[in-house]
């Protein structure tokens, strides 16, 4: 499999989360000679305002996390292309679904997914998307900026059981029609991560859930980074959901 990544995701960007050291170590380590790793390019300026105000983007520059973020949204554009071809994983930072077109929170800048998917429809590569949103926290940015497009549907399963939080995607992928599957890969709803709930192996089972739906409609799909906070298991739980997307990995 296809893993975008740059070492200079290994930066320490902020003091949140999401940006400690060591982060992106753990999964680069559980990944080595299993995946080929891909360099991204940063997103341009026309990709990023396709999905965020230029107020926004102004602001992020402030921040001084201009640079990442838009080598973050670069790479899962270009994860997203190659999705359409092949399963294919975003290991990026920072993460993306707490963005909204005019205002982010939430070790959040720019929406990756909704900047990903944006530049694909405006390439003429896809119609119509999915978004399948399982990290512990609710994607708010990525519905405020896709909710309404009409071209795209989104899940941020509810369900507070292990089991039925698994039904629920597999219920809403059942007999899904869309062009391309975009999974936001958080992973601190892991049972040891803050939401305390999905196993290990929940993840591969999401991931051979989406692949076989995405063969079904004949489209791509491919994930992007979100959350996920214990290193001592994030490596383990991301190997889990790309062997999910491509069995014998
Ligand atoms: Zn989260």
């Amino acid at each position: 499999m296809k893993v975008i990544f740059h070492t200079d995701f290994y930066r320490e960007y902020t003091s949140d989360p999401a940006a400690v050291p060591g982060r992106m170590e753990a999964i680069v380590s559980a990944l080595q000679g299993k995946v080929d790793f891909i360099t991204p390019e940063p997103a341009t300026l026309d990709q990023l305002r396709a999905a965020h105000s230029i107020d926004h983007i102004e602001s992020v520059k402030l921040e001084r996390v201009y640079d990442i973020a838009a080598l973050a949204a670069g790479g899962s554009i270009q994860a997203g292309r190659i999705g359409l071809a092949e399963p294919a994983f975003a290991l990026i930072r920072p993460p993306g679904h707490h963005a909204s077109h005019s205002s982010c929170w939430g070790f959040c800048y720019f929406n990756n997914m909704a900047v990903a998917l944006t530049a694909l429809k405006n390439e003429g590569l896809i119609q119509t998307a999915f978004v399948l949103d399982f990290d512990l926290h609710n994607g708010d940015g990525t519905i405020n900026i896709l909710g309404h497009t009409g071209w795209v549907q989104i899940l941020n399963p509810v369900n507070r059981t292990r089991a039925g939080y698994i039904k629920e995607i597999e219920e809403r992928l059942c007999g899904l029609k869309a062009d391309i599957i975009g999974i936001s890969a958080g992973f601190d709803h892991h049972e040891d991560d803050w939401g305390g709930l999905l196993a290990t192996q929940d993840y591969e089972t999401i991931g051979r859930m989406v692949r076989d739906t995405a063969l079904a409609c004949n489209g791509g799909c491919f994930a992007i980074l979100e959350g996920g906070y214990n290193h001592g298991v994030l490596g383990q739980n991301v190997l889990a959901l790309l062997r999910g997307l491509e069995p014998g990995l």
